[in-house]
């Protein structure tokens, strides 16, 4: 995520924090400032807020501990002011294994709650959970309220929120995927809303956690959308085919011409019909500014992003390409250079894949309700 610093590396995940985390911690300082309070005080009350996120940290660890256990990698983990996010390489397709990553966070802060029990039980003679919420003062009481709060609160149906993938998940056993994303984006948006509204009168974080989850539940439903529509088909169906090569010996400043000549931005680089690289517009440019005009492609090409086969499926190469970050990649047929596919292109390719699908469903709303 942009303006996140490295904290750590815990398992073989990434742990970053967003720089907004400042804006917290000066505020909590401000407050205790404000209200006089000693040094003391102070360092507690920031050092509870911390013991939160390590506690939010835990629980990001709990879903992606599950997710590597189901094979999916987790790309980082970051704490922003609102909460944790864990960012998975991608969400698990059977709704089973989706419904466990979900609960996997909760869940880890239920086993913290239990074992926050033993000492606030054996300190204070507490007699049952109804009582701790009361207590207050303490330290490990009120990390064992926040807890269950975050237990609570993660289990709400406000997807893309755990309780709302959980929700997700029990529909995606009774109908397709993108009906339940849907079902469940729609359920999150009604309670976006009313963190909104909640959040106007009682706690202003929760407006921000109302946007997030607002946005996510949106992004989500397309994306499902945007899956469903790529699945089972195969590159060739949307690549390019009329497209320009550069030879490796070309210049920078001969590609110019090309650029400016048609509608391609990223050109693959070849040597006889072989390909070697793709030398993309922003890289051009990059390299034209540093005046680098006499310089041969090959020396700005990019070879990481590999090539896609022409019966490759559509949907992992979108995947592919959004996870190696790249926006072309050439398209091979015995390693015989026949096309290029870009996101570009893929997305003009959903776009008249859903109006064909819309033009459908209306087609048969009509032949229900003709005379
Ligand atoms: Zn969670």
């Amino acid at each position: 995520m942009n303006g996140s610093f490295k904290l750590a590396r815990i398992a073989g995940i990434d742990v970053f924090i967003h720089w907004t985390f400042a804006i917290l911690i000066a505020w909590l300082i401000g407050i205790h400032v404000l209200q006089g309070n000693s040094l003391v005080v102070a360092i507690t009350g920031i050092g509870f807020v911390l013991a939160i996120f390590g506690c939010v940290v835990l629980h990001e660890f709990g879903h992606a501990l599950t997710a590597r256990h189901y094979g999916i990698r987790t790309r980082d983990i970051t704490l922003l002011p609102i909460g944790g996010v864990a960012r998975l390489e991608r969400m698990p397709e059977d709704p089973k294994q989706e419904l466990l990553v979900a609960l996997a966070g909760p869940a880890v802060n239920v086993v913290i709650a239990a074992l926050l029990m033993i000492p606030v039980y054996l300190g204070s003679g507490v007699s049952s959970l109804s009582d701790v919420p009361r207590l207050g003062s303490g330290f490990l009481e009120k990390l064992l309220y926040v807890n269950i709060v975050l237990v609570v609160f993660n289990l709400l149906p406000a997807f893309p929120m755990d309780g709302g993938r959980v929700l997700r998940a029990l529909l995606a056993q009774r109908m397709d995927y993108v009906r339940a994303t849907q079902a469940a984006a729609s359920v999150g948006q009604i309670m976006a809303i009313g963190f909104g509204i909640l959040g106007l009168f009682f706690n202003p974080f929760l407006l921000f956690i109302a946007l997030f989850v607002y946005i996510g539940a949106q992004q989500e439903a397309q994306m499902a959308q945007m899956r469903s529509l790529l699945a089972g088909v195969p590159v060739r169906e949307a690549m390019v085919t009329q497209f320009r090569t550069v030879a490796y010996d070309t210049r920078l400043e001969d590609v110019v011409q090309e650029l400016l000549e048609g509608q391609q931005q990223d050109f693959p680089v070849v040597n006889q019909g072989k390909f070697l690289g793709i030398l993309t517009r922003s890289d051009l440019v990059a390299a034209l500014a540093e005046g680098r005009q006499d310089t041969l492609v090959t020396s700005i090409m990019r070879e990481g992003c590999g090539t896609v086969d022409e019966r490759d499926m559509l949907q992992d190469t979108f995947l592919r390409m959004q996870q190696a970050e790249c926006s072309t990649m050439p398209v091979v047929r015995d390693e015989r250079l026949t096309g290029i596919i870009t996101l570009e292109n893929i997305g003009e390719w959903m776009m008249i894949q859903s109006a064909i699908r819309k033009g459908k469903s209306r087609q048969h709303v009509d032949n229900i309700y003709r005379p």
